[in-house]
């Protein structure tokens, strides 16, 4: 083990105490002294919220240049392009049957528990409500009318596609193709580093972002909505150690006690960010040198699930669904069922990683099946922290799949995945 792999180490824990930390601070403010105003306007809207949302810009600010530099190097360094189409038939593929599985599982768990029944929600919070745009939209947007707008505003899809391009063309354009497909290399390694600056202040980000939600959470947001908030926590517990250590065992034999040891950075980040593609960063980071996952397969992976596969968002909205129906005391039949499953997957693909999305998804599919869109304001008071763990779940997703392809195309060393340190600093 390397000095430098040893604090790898040693920052992944500092991470997690952070969290722990920070949980407890925040629970020990809210019982004491949380409702001063002195500790709001210095300590949760001062201190806390300058680290702490100052921390998630620096995350954001790498999501760019690192999905950009990261993909022209993967796609450039292809021998044959069909291996991209196969990689993402299969990631694609796989997105879609995760999250198949994720809505079925929660339509099915709401339907047995009825969550809505006997439900007595505290508050009807006002919020904004954005329309989900058609599908027909979402494949017309994947194209980028301008590369730089795209990347301006962070429009995940668009810049992967031109991403791609620029590789393949940089692939076939031989002696000059190779020349920048070295620069791109080079400035992927000094990416990675970067992002390796920014981790070393991750754990005063996430002690801060998890201590504000400790202080500010009121326990009777809860009350009359438990039944759902247990429900959708328990459900995203069962996906995530039943779920995925089946389809790693059975699709890869890898074992997802290591699998789970190796990705816990994204984890704890996902979580307090509430964010898959603030988090993009740190997966990739893990994916690759913790996973084994080569860089031609996770910069196509990683991304691509920020972005289109949302497991944990998934059983939400299965869940939600079910519940707001009770609520009302509507009866769902099997076509809307089906049509819940159907939409709540290709839903998922329009719509970027960011907190609080699965919420506007919710409202697309609560039109399409007749329920009322003002059920939403039924649960908005408990999203914050169903939506820190169904993050974490999205991204458990984004780096199984990515594992489950690199293994099967030969692109995935094994080595990596059984150390207990970071292959590369
Ligand atoms: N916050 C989630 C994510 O970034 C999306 C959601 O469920 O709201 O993956």
């Amino acid at each position: 083990m390397t000095e430098r792999s040893f604090d790898h180490q040693k920052l992944s824990n500092r991470i997690l105490i952070a969290l722990v930390l920070g949980l407890l601070t925040g629970v020990l403010l809210n019982v004491t002294v949380a409702d001063q105003p002195w500790v709001r306007e210095w300590l949760l809207d001062g201190l806390f919220r300058v680290v702490g949302e100052g921390f998630v810009r620096f995350l954001s600010m790498l999501v760019v240049p690192i999905v950009f530099v990261s993909l022209i190097t993967g796609v450039s360094s292809l021998s044959d392009p069909a291996t991209l189409g196969r990689v993402g038939g299969k990631a694609i593929g796989l997105y879609m049957v995760t999250t198949g599985i994720a809505i079925t599982l929660a339509l099915l768990a709401a339907t047995l528990v009825q969550p809505g029944v006997g439900a007595n929600p505290e508050v009807l919070i006002e919020r904004e409500i954005r329309e989900v745009p058609p599908f027909t939209q979402v494949l017309i947007d994947m194209v980028p009318r301008n590369p730089v707008e795209a990347m301006a505003q962070g429009a995940m899809l668009p810049t992967i596609v031109f991403a791609i391009l620029l590789g393949l063309a940089i692939s076939f354009a031989g002696e000059p193709g190779s020349r920048v497909a070295s620069f791109f290399r080079d400035f992927n390694e000094v990416i990675m580093r970067l992002v390796g600056i920014v981790m070393l202040i991750a754990p005063y980000g996430v002690f801060a972002l998890i201590a504000t939600l400790g202080a500010t959470t009121g326990l009777s947001t809860f009350a009359g909505v438990l039944k759902y908030v247990l429900l959708v926590l328990a459900m995203l517990i069962v996906h995530a150690t039943v779920v995925y250590p089946l389809l790693l065992k059975l699709l890869t034999g890898l074992s997802p006690i290591v699998f789970y040891r190796q990705i816990r950075d994204p984890l704890a980040f996902a979580f307090s960010t509430a964010s898959s593609g603030a988090t993009i960063p740190v997966t990739l980071r893990a994916v690759q040198q913790r996973l084994g996952v080569s860089n031609r397969v996770s910069s196509f992976t990683v991304p691509l699930g920020a972005t289109i596969n949302m497991d944990g968002t998934a059983i939400m909205q299965g869940i939600a669904t079910g519940f707001i129906a009770q609520y009302f005391g509507v009866d769902l039949s099997f076509t809307q069922y089906l049509m819940v499953v159907l939409l709540v997957i290709l839903a998922s693909v329009g719509t970027a990683g960011v907190p609080g999305v699965g919420l506007v998804l919710l409202a697309g599919v609560l039109v399409q099946v007749g329920l009322p869109v003002e059920g939403i304001a039924l649960i908005l008071g408990v999203d914050r922290i169903l939506d820190m763990t169904r993050t974490a779940v999205n991204v458990t997703g984004d780096a199984l799949v990515s594992t489950v392809v690199a293994r099967s195309e030969g692109e995935f060393d094994e080595a990596i995945f059984l150390s207990r340190a970071a292959a590369s600093p």
